[in-house]
């Protein structure tokens, strides 16, 4: 569809002088932008030998919780890897071992390929038990892809790591199942038709 002409805005082309077409003007704007910066607070950190302050919600390397048995939190359930929108989450399922009552079953192994992994935190949200967390370990190196595929032993090792050197503690208490799983609140009694009682009084 044509466009009406009082919608049109026709632009003139600027006419420059002898200044703008030797590029003065643009080379002093781009000076006085250097000089500016050469008196400003330098924000450069001098990582490695300076550790960047990260905020508390950084997500940065995985790890598997133990429960206060120390055994593996995860009940194997794969909602975390269903919510994985990069699909880096393996895991195996097997029957629990028996003494294990308060679970069906646990991750015979669980794996996160770290390199596929985009760092979104929709793992740590999906798990109804908080048994993966992610973490401040920003440091992730490796000769090798395969050493930046963790398995369970290496995730639950980040969990060791983390909670004794103290940089990432638990956040849920044990035994405690997480915020996913909580019971929806239960909605507000709606009132009935004059004297008939609130329709959540039936049953
Ligand atoms: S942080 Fe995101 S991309 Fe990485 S494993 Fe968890 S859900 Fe997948
Ligand atoms: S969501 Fe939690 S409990 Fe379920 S498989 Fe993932 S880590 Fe395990």
């Amino acid at each position: 569809m044509a466009l009406a002409d009082a919608d049109v805005k026709w632009v003139q082309e600027p006419k420059l002088g002898l200044f703008e077409q030797l590029y003065l003007p643009v080379v002093f704007d781009g000076l006085k932008t250097t000089v500016t910066h050469m008196f400003s607070k330098k924000v450069t950190e001098q990582y490695p030998e300076q550790e960047p302050t990260l905020p508390p919600n950084y997500r940065g390397v995985h790890r598997l919780n133990r429960d206060a048995e120390d055994r593996v939190k995860c009940v194997a359930c794969y909602m975390c890897a269903t919510a994985c929108p990069a699909h880096c989450i393996d895991i195996v399922a097997a029957p629990a071992p028996a003494g294990w009552k308060d679970r069906e079953k646990y991750p015979e192994t669980f794996v996160i390929d770290e390199l596929r992994c985009i760092y979104c935190g929709m793992c740590e949200e999906a798990c109804p038990v908080d048994a993966i967390e992610l973490t401040t370990l920003y440091d992730l190196t490796g000769y090798s892809r395969e050493q930046l595929i963790f398995d369970k032993e290496k995730l639950l090792s980040v969990f060791d790591a983390t909670t004794q050197a103290g940089t990432d503690p638990v956040r849920t208490q044990a035994g405690r199942l997480g915020p996913a799983s909580d019971a929806p609140p239960v909605p507000p009694a709606i009132p009935g038709p004059a004297g008939g009682g609130s329709a959540g009084a039936a049953g």
